[in-house]
């Protein structure tokens, strides 16, 4: 049986990312609260080092490394964010790594992760089996895998952002949270149990990868096909196993919204917050839009994971 990350690990990560993570700012919107008659924060992770939220855990897991792991490095399999964070991590520790990333990854993302002075292997999304690889290298290389969510480490460091965001928002009704592999929620969810245990944490997925909410309906971890998206952060196959463990004790239910509705809150976001969020960034706020909650006067607490997309592909998403 895994051990499950407590909020006391949720603790330890904040002392060791003090000084290294941004503490990112909240921030609100009177459209916002106008459109959903409620009072809106929103925690900015598209501010983060690395511009997502994936810099947290990812520092948080090679911070606690051995000397010898230290000495032979971090190897990581991502579609993006978390390659860069490990990337930025490893720089920041004096360590090597290594990423696995899809050949058509977002070229920003290819970019930025060799810009840390990651060494970047790329493969087939599609064709190749990502996990084996990864295997094979940390085997050949003797470096340690981190993987993307399903790690106690990772989960605990991605808490210390609902952490901050209690400690400026104490009173939260609702938290929203998007869904990929689940660490990002999972880690939230412990932060709100212990700071507000009235608060009631939400996740929210794309339609087309709803493998979080088809778990949580089914009592057990449901894998699918991989998800055709524009979040590409949250096109996960299936929770982990640690993730879906804390997802279904601390998480009220997962919600849906389709890849039209992220690129409304695109816009929303440039348009009202002058904010560049990327597609999975925008989960968190199209869910809470489209719950079917009442969430009338309710304090709802949006994550807003990140903000790394291609200029390109951002005005293109933003013209509809
Ligand atoms: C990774 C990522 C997510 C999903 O996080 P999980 O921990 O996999 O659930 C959401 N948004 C962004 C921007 C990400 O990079």
């Amino acid at each position: 049986m895994h051990l499950l990350p407590t909020y006391d690990d949720v603790v330890a990560a904040a002392q060791r990312l003090q000084g290294q993570a941004h503490r990112t700012p909240v921030l609100s919107s009177s459209t916002a609260d106008a459109q959903l008659g409620a009072q809106l924060f929103f925690k900015c992770e598209n501010f983060q080092r690395m511009g997502a939220f994936k810099f947290r855990g990812g520092f948080n897991a090679l911070a606690q490394f051995t000397p010898e792991q230290k000495k032979h490095g971090a190897l990581a399999f991502s579609s993006g964010n978390h390659a860069q964070a490990i990337a930025l991590a490893a720089r920041i520790l004096g360590m090597p790594a290594t990423i696995l990333m899809p050949q058509d990854a977002p070229a920003a993302k290819l970019a930025a992760t060799r810009g840390y002075g990651a060494e970047v292997i790329t493969f087939d999304r599609f064709r190749d089996d990502r996990e084996a690889l990864a295997r094979r290298l940390s085997q050949e290389r003797g470096m340690t895998l981190i993987p993307p969510f399903d790690h106690a480490h990772v989960i605990a460091g991605q808490g210390t952002a609902a952490k901050e965001l209690f400690e400026e928002v104490p009173d939260l009704t609702h938290l929203f949270v998007c869904v990929g592999g689940g660490g990002l929620i999972s880690g939230c969810a412990l932060a709100a149990k212990a700071l507000a245990p009235d608060c009631k944490v939400y996740g929210v997925e794309p339609l087309a990868g709803n493998d979080g909410q088809q778990s949580l309906q089914r009592g057990e971890r449901v894998r699918i096909e991989m998800p055709e998206t524009i979040a590409d952060g949250a096109q996960t196959q299936q929770l982990g196993v640690i993730t879906f463990e804390v997802i279904r004790r601390d998480v009220e239910a997962i919600f849906t919204v389709p890849d039209s509705q992220l690129a409304s809150e695109m816009r929303f976001y440039a348009e009202r917050m002058k904010m560049v969020v990327e597609p999975t960034g925008c989960l968190s706020l199209a869910g809470a839009r489209h719950s079917g909650l009442d969430l009338k006067g309710a304090r709802i607490g949006i994550l807003v994971s990140g903000g790394n997309v291609d200029m390109s592909r951002f005005s293109d998403l933003i013209a509809g």
